[in-house]
């Protein structure tokens, strides 16, 4: 499958060239991933920070607050820094908290999150692997943008913190820190912290067993959530060129640690830990994510007694186990065939019984109809007889009678006759 990665160059400076040798090897020779997923509300301010941690445009179109639903859309680029490849990839929420229901925002975003997984899983699944030139799409790290309020976090902003945390390193950070006053924000920050622990969210922690940045990252916990500003405009600060936001009362530096987090962020993220934040995903979110897959497949380390189980074994039990079942299916499916036949028989059988019922009473009517029939032809052949007997003594008597009137004529005639003679 080809992929539609972007190659783009940095304005400036950004930090991973200094990533530790191990990770910077393996990027010369074929570039590595870093996958991050930024979930905020629509406006928070997502895209800039993204642009100002890596220096680049990366030509983000400005999101609509229409969107019926939550989506991802992720875009990988490719960016160098000397001569060290990075394979990024920034996964986007549109739309999240546009919505008047909030309460499944979260889905998507857990959706995406296992889809990663589960492509991993089946890489790694597969008889002939190729997970040295695999693209990771897992995330590796989630900013969670906090609206600057100075007030709490929203039902939103825990429900979906809660969802995430055991599937992906969470760094929240107070997204336009510029619009918070420095009083109100350390507040906020302890509030902030106090409402996840309250809540059992699990946040990433800045890892502290590694003496040579033990003390940098421990330092660092305390500081979070990190108040961010973002910005790509230039402004001239003394004799430099710096990235600002500028308002009439003043300028808010985006890099200078007295007005916000931005730096230790961008630190954090990208020169620290990012080694870090990329074998936590492995070793602890994505084993939880194979660990209940193949569970949930049916697949053990131990059986009943705390006996190892075998993958083989495993296997083999669930073959019997289904095979069992398909022949309880068959059984099943038989039965039902032989009760539905049986049920078509009785109701045929009851057709055919009407059926008889009436050719019996079609034949008594049809018999009857005969008989009367019968004994209507039987009377109008007597009649008839009579009939013709009337009728022959009656040509008789006819014939008589005309023999009779004929001789009284003749005899009239010859009298006739005589008188005139
Ligand atoms: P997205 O929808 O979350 O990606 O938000 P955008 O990055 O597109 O930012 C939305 C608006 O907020 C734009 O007008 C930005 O200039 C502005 N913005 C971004 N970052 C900051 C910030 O740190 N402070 C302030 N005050 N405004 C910001």
């Amino acid at each position: 499958k080809r992929e539609n990665i972007r190659s783009l160059t940095m304005c400036g400076h950004v930090g991973f060239e200094s990533l530790p040798d191990q990770l910077v090897n393996r990027s010369i020779q074929q570039g590595f991933c870093f996958n991050i997923l930024c979930v905020g509300e629509t406006g928070i301010g997502k895209s800039t920070l993204i642009n100002t941690l890596f220096n680049t445009n990366f030509e983000e179109h400005e999101a609509s607050h229409f969107c019926p639903n939550v989506r991802l859309k992720a875009q990988t680029y490719e960016l160098q820094e000397s001569n060290v490849r990075l394979k990024l990839t920034i996964v986007n929420t549109v739309g999240f908290g546009d919505q008047i229901n909030k309460e499944e925002s979260y889905l998507p975003i857990v959706d995406y999150i296992n889809a990663q997984f589960e492509a991993y899983l089946q890489e790694e699944l597969k008889i002939k692997r190729s997970l040295f030139n695999y693209h990771d799409s897992r995330i590796h790290v989630c900013l969670y943008f906090i609206a600057p309020t100075g007030h709490s976090l929203k039902t939103l902003d825990l429900l979906t913190m809660k969802n995430l945390d055991s599937k992906v390193n969470i760094i929240p950070v107070i997204a336009k820190a510029d619009t918070i006053s420095k009083s109100e924000l350390q507040k906020f920050k302890i509030k902030l912290m106090s409402e996840l622990v309250c809540n059992g969210v699990q946040i990433y922690q800045f890892p502290t067993d590694d003496d040579t940045i033990a003390k940098i990252n421990a330092a660092m916990n305390e500081h979070l959530p990190f108040a961010v500003v973002g910005s790509m405009d230039e402004v001239k600060v003394g004799n430099k060129m710096v990235k600002a936001r500028q308002y009439p009362w003043g300028i808010v530096q985006v890099e200078n640690e007295n007005h916000c987090d931005f730096v230790k962020l961008r630190e954090m993220l990208i020169c620290t830990n990012m080694e870090d934040l990329q074998e936590q995903t492995h070793t602890r979110h994505y084993e939880l994510y194979r660990r209940c897959k193949l569970e949930e497949m049916g697949f053990t380390d131990v059986g009943p007694e705390n006996k190892p189980v075998s993958v083989q074994e495993t296997y083999e039990a669930k073959r019997h186990e289904l095979h069992g079942e398909r022949q309880r299916k068959e059984e099943e499916m038989k039965q039902m065939f032989v009760q539905r036949v049986k049920e078509k028989e009785a109701i045929l059988k009851e057709a055919e019984r009407e059926l008889h019922a009436k050719f019996e009473h079609l034949k008594r009517i049809h018999q009857e109809e005969r008989l009367k029939l019968e004994e209507r032809r039987r009377a109008l052949e007597e009649e008839r007889i009579l009939f013709s007997k009337r009728k022959s003594s009656c040509d008789i008597f006819l014939n008589q009678s005309y023999m009779a009137s004929g001789s009284n004529i003749k005899k009239d005639k010859d009298r006739k006759n005589s008188n005139f003679m």
